[in-house]
């Protein structure tokens, strides 16, 4: 995979690691169709609609509460029973897909993922050192394809 990443701010290159490492997850997960990495939704994220129901992810239909039942305090509601039910079923029943933002929280958070991670930002320090990867820069109109337009004379 080459990508040239965002390597202009610090730990661009861990985020950069992050996503060639959830690519691959994700590409393995579509082949297989089968459970990769844990999910830590309903633990470390969810999701709160305009209507004040909170749920684990936005593909699951079974709701950790709405804000109003608990008074609006969160913290009460994320940290209850039914919330807690639904993380450990999350895990215990190995649910898998491939939602980007979740997938990037549960990379990030996952410690069997790291040595992946520093494998992958060894790379790219390396690829940079040697010169391979360059510097982001401004597409221009040959990059993408898109034709020059031309002025066409006229034979007369
Ligand atoms: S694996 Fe996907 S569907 Fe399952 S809880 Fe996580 S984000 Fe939701």
């Amino acid at each position: 995979m080459n990508y040239h990443g965002q390597a202009v701010y610090p730990m661009s290159d861990l985020i950069t690691a992050r996503e060639l490492v959830g690519r691959r997850i994700q590409l393995k997960l579509l082949r297989e169709n089968q459970f990769q990495i844990p999910c830590y939704a309903a633990n470390l994220m969810g999701v709160i609609k305009s209507n004040g129901d909170v749920m684990a992810c936005e593909l699951r239909d079974d709701k950790l509460g709405n804000i109003r039942e608990f008074d609006y305090d969160f913290r009460k509601l994320w940290l209850g029973e039914r919330a807690k039910a639904i993380s450990k079923d999350i895990i215990a029943n190995k649910c898998f897909c491939t939602h980007e933002c979740f997938m990037s929280t549960n990379i990030l958070f996952n410690p069997r993922l790291y040595p992946r991670l520093v494998g992958e930002v060894a790379k790219l320090k390396a690829a940079r050192a040697i010169g391979r990867l360059k510097s982001p820069r401004r597409l221009k109109t040959s990059d993408v394809g898109v034709p020059t337009p031309r002025v066409q004379k006229s034979e007369s």
